[in-house]
């Protein structure tokens, strides 16, 4: 899907801090970091949510997941690490690509996500991107 930000990540068309991928799935940094270390899981193949994707497609997404999860973890050592992903407008979904969210949870940073969120240089995206990247072994 041309139109799609997400497909385009995929594709190569636009940049991310790309951290993590195989074959079914791409993992980068959101331009919104709710926390350090915040990021998006998403199918490569235009799914538009979590009822679009077969039982591999579910699985490869899974996997990936993990071994982002993991390495987050490694990375910033976060006291806990919440995992989400939303679907359809009412949900608060914005992008209509399936994609999940993995954002590291501190201590002192409350119940809920604090809106804005920062939008960090491109520069500060691609260190949290090599942080995690190394903890893969990437
Ligand atoms: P949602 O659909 O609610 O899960 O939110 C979509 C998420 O994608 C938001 O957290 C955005 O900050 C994030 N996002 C939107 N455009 C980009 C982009 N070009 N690169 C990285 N993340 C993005
Ligand atoms: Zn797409």
């Amino acid at each position: 899907m041309t139109d799609c930000v997400f497909c385009k990540i995929a594709e190569g068309q636009i940049p991310a801090s790309t951290v993590y991928e195989d074959e079914d799935c791409v993992a980068f940094m959101d331009i919104g970091q709710v926390n350090p270390g915040h990021v998006l899981v998403a199918a490569k193949r235009h799914a538009q949510d979590l009822y679009a994707l077969d039982d591999a497609q579910a699985a490869a997404v899974a996997r990936g997941v993990a071994r982002v999860a993991r390495a987050i973890r490694a990375a910033f050592a976060p006291e806990g690490l919440s995992v989400y992903q939303a679907n359809g407008a009412a949900a608060g979904q914005t992008v209509f690509h399936y994609h999940v969210h993995l954002v590291p949870r501190f201590a002192n940073d409350g119940m809920r996500f604090t809106w804005p969120v920062q939008n960090p240089p491109r520069e500060v995206l691609e260190e949290h991107a090599a942080r995690i990247r190394a903890a893969l072994g990437l």
